[in-house]
């Protein structure tokens, strides 16, 4: 058996990373404070089209942060799909908030923007549209009945680096939009994240609430309660040597994606990603799910035989009312796009450093396991 050792993602830290990280050491600006978190934020800003970044400690606390800035605790409902990073519901748990729950589209594997309304109560306050596995959600719609109830409206693009929707920038489509740096993501610093908005006294809460709940004028007085969720500026020299490079490395993956397409599509019962005609999604860890009836075996087989190639992968989300501390959100809804993916989906290796070849390898073992069958 051929055994070619191939992670499922791993970061590209080559460009300027090292020097940077050196220079931040010997700065010794090594907390939360220092050029490259500005640097950072201003360059990210500009990037994604928005006014401000706010660098965070990971993608769940920015999460948890826009929450918090938006005014979302005990008694308020939140709207996200139930297809999705489990980060997405612990966040809203956190506020106090109850969660809701919608399905899925089968077109964009994102939230099913003819649900929410009918999820839509007194308690509402927003709905957090994921754009899952880089797919970035149908803004226009989602913003359109969110503007109707007088409903806020985040955009969680931890898997949505550089993704456009009508030639606009993931996280400039809605209030605010948060963002996770995660070792496997598009682009990282380890553990990071950061929020991206426009209103300015969103702004000044969110630095607030980032630092303790710190007055903005008088140093070490906190008028609320806060968090210590700020990024260091080591980690934001990491992120400052990514943005160098993020054109490149995101041709990078979109070039590993069309072999991948092209080799992928004509094996029987393997579906690719779909993309709305709207949508230039993020390049993050390929996408594909598995037909039984027609591959022969199924996706969880598939996976353990790639694992016996050396091959690693990684199943989709469970759905969020899938796991026990969210099981009663399920209620008597169902979710049927959101299960069917959940069990038949999975991503394949997916890194900048990936060779031609070994996306070749990849494909042709699983066309063997496929010719051979069950
Ligand atoms: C990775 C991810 C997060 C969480 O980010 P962390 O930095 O790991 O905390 C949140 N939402 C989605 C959709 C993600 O993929």
């Amino acid at each position: 058996m051929t055994k070619i050792n191939v992670p499922v993602s791993t970061p590209d830290l080559s460009g300027n990373e090292e020097a940077y990280l050196v220079d931040a050491l010997r700065s010794t600006w090594i907390s939360s404070s220092g050029k490259y978190v500005d640097r950072f934020e201003s360059e990210f800003a500009g990037l994604v089209g928005t006014r401000y970044a706010s660098s965070a400690a990971n993608g769940t606390v920015a999460l948890h942060l826009a929450l918090v800035a938006l005014g979302v605790g005990r008694g308020d409902e939140v709207i996200i799909p139930a297809f999705t990073y489990v980060a997405v519901a612990n966040a809203v748990i956190y506020t106090g908030a109850r969660l809701v729950l919608v399905d899925v589209d089968p077109h964009t594997w994102c939230m099913d923007p003819t649900k929410i309304e009918a999820s839509i109560t007194s308690q509402t306050r927003g709905v957090i549209a994921v754009h899952n596995y880089g797919h970035p959600c149908d803004m226009d719609a989602i913003n359109k009945i969110a503007r109707s109830f007088k409903l806020w409206v985040m955009e969680d693009a931890a898997e949505a680096h550089f993704a456009t929707y009508k030639g606009r920038t993931a996280g400039s489509l809605a209030d605010i939009a948060t963002f996770s740096f995660y070792g496997n993501k598009v682009i990282t610093s380890g553990e990071g994240g950061a929020l991206t908005y426009n209103d300015e006294s969103l702004h000044h809460r969110i630095r607030m609430l980032r630092s303790q709940g710190m007055d903005r004028t008088r140093r070490y007085y906190y008028p609320i309660i806060g968090y210590n969720y700020r990024l260091t500026n080591i980690a934001c020299a990491l992120l400052c040597a990514q943005l160098e490079r993020w054109k490149g490395m995101v041709a990078r993956r979109n070039a590993i994606f069309k072999s991948y397409s092209s080799r992928l599509s004509p094996i029987p019962g393997i579906g690719l990603q779909p993309v709305a005609a709207w949508a230039s999604p993020s390049p993050w860890l390929y996408c594909i799910t598995v037909d039984e009836s027609l591959f022969d075996v199924n996706r969880d087989t598939l996976a353990v035989r790639l694992h016996d190639h050396g091959i690693e992968t990684r199943p989709f989300f469970v759905c969020i009312h899938q796991m026990p501390p969210y099981q009663q959100h399920g209620g008597a809804e169902s979710f049927p796009v959101s299960e069917q993916l959940s069990r038949d989906g999975m991503n394949l290796p997916t890194f900048h450093g990936m060779t031609d070849d070994t996306v070749d390898q990849v494909c042709a073992i699983i066309e063997a396991i496929h010719l051979r069958g069950a």
